[in-house]
């Protein structure tokens, strides 16, 4: 069922060495190409007295600043009468694209023809590392709209000789199982969860489907949940992480962390409160350069763009696939990031809690969660709702348990601070559907702050 091993065997093993002397060159060329072509990072030179030319190596981009979303947003319509960041002709888009921020205008990105065959490269290289290829047939569940995955996972099809089955949503007719017999699914992990749950009622158990492999991505996720979601489907799951930016990595059939494609795109992992990059093995916000190779051009060019995903960087060793493309841990959204008595927490650790083995015969995995004021001065309280299984199971009390030990335990601040009465776990348990979110309409968000 499978294709080769690699999509581009010598650029994914190339030794370190030249690796980083490929990513120099593009490093130079893109920032001349930024130089030339990006009225934003012309000025953004111009204001902070650098100097493109003196720019030779990945390094120097430590020294430079940082920008951020809000960078883009504040440099196009309304805000400038043009798009800053547009950094080629209108006569070169093929494609304009916004990305679904939470907060405010979306942001606009231009993609050329050359940019979606640089992205389609991106994810051919991720598929055929997951073992797909020829013969496949893949059930895209990302949904086709004003974001880039969907559309360049097709595009990327094609260039591996796989077949797409673009349903767009995993709420697709039974019949494309019985029909298209598809080998593996796209799709986020809760509606995968949901997919399979659908299929059990309708008697079409996903242990005998013809799917031989999930592919994730879209969000973060515990890795509680993904193995679950293995169970559940008795498949092996594999990690994508994308965005309309360009930062497509994945993990390889070893699954040791996902590969950055390094000569497509450039990735440090920078510390927000210290100012600086941080070295390998600690967690930092992702900031990503775009890489061009000479000659080439983009629609929308970032230099160190602060992607407010934070990860960690496993390592820039050669992996056992035989990939020398770095690898980095599942990365997790700042903004579902909550800070109680000097302690944060994100989304995922309560996903952990709520997807512990043992709860997972009584809850059903969908979840959210509030952080709110208590009733106490000074007090905050974390209300967690989960979707109960079995509303006449007895187990309440060690989905509790087994949430708080999860929940703490890395966490021994927030314990401390729940001994000293400034915080508390609340739960409740609602029947399917129950949950606030399953009325409200887009991505659902499952950890809010309401202090
Ligand atoms: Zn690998």
């Amino acid at each position: 069922m499978t294709g080769g091993t690699f999509y581009k065997e010598e650029i994914e093993q190339l030794p370190r060495g030249d690796l980083d002397a490929l990513v120099d060159e593009r490093v130079r060329y893109t920032v001349k190409y930024a130089a030339e072509h990006s009225p934003f990072y012309q000025r953004w030179f111009a204001e902070h007295t650098i100097d493109p030319g003196a720019i030779r190596e990945h390094e120097d981009l430590l020294a430079l600043p940082v920008i951020s979303g809000q960078s883009i947003r504040e440099n196009q319509p309304p805000v400038t009468s043009g798009f800053l960041f547009r950094s080629v002709g209108w006569e070169s888009i093929f494609t304009i694209h916004e990305t679904s921020g939470t907060s405010g205008t979306p942001k606009s990105f231009f993609l050329t023809w050359a940019d979606w065959q640089r992205y389609a490269e991106k994810y051919a290289r991720i598929f055929v590392s997951q073992g797909l290829g020829s013969g496949d047939r893949v059930v895209i569940c990302a949904s086709y709209g004003m974001n880039v995955g969907a559309n360049t996972m097709t595009l990327a099809a094609k260039e591996i000789g796989m077949t797409v089955i673009p349903t767009g949503k995993c709420s697709f007719p039974p019949r494309v199982f019985s029909a298209y017999r598809p080998t593996a699914i796209v799709g986020s992990v809760f509606k995968l969860l949901r997919l399979a749950r659908r299929m059990e009622s309708e008697g079409m158990p996903p242990k005998e489907s013809s799917v031989e492999r999930l592919i994730v991505g879209g969000e973060s996720f515990a890795d509680e949940s993904r193995n679950y979601l293995g169970e559940v489907w008795d498949r092996e799951v594999f990690n994508t992480y994308g965005s309309t930016e360009g930062t497509m990595c994945g993990e390889c059939h070893t699954r040791a962390g996902l590969h950055v494609p390094e000569d497509l795109v450039h990735l440090d992992v920078y510390d927000p409160h210290r100012d600086t990059f941080v070295p390998e093995g600690e967690c930092g916000r992702i900031v990503l350069t775009t890489l061009l190779a000479p000659g080439e051009h983009c629609g929308t060019l970032l230099l160190n763009y602060d992607t407010e995903d934070t990860t960690v960087v496993i390592s820039r060793d050669r992996c056992s696939c035989g990939r020398t493309h770095m690898r980095i841990m599942n990365p997790q959204r700042e903004a579902e990031t909550v800070w109680v008595a000097g302690t944060p927490f994100n989304r995922v650790d309560i996903e952990r809690g709520v997807f512990q083995r043992d709860n997972m015969d009584l809850v059903t995995g969908e979840y959210e969660a509030f952080v709110a004021p208590g009733d106490e001065e000074g007090e905050v309280v974390l209300q967690v709702s989960m979707e109960y299984q079995d509303p006449a199971g007895p187990g309440w009390r060690g989905v509790e348990e087994r949430f708080r030990a999860s929940f703490f335990r890395y966490k021994k601040r927030l314990e401390d601070a729940e001994e000293d009465g400034l915080f508390r776990i609340e739960y409740r348990f609602v029947r399917p559907g129950g949950l606030e979110m399953s009325s409200s309409k887009g991505r659902p968000r499952r950890l809010i702050d309401r202090r």
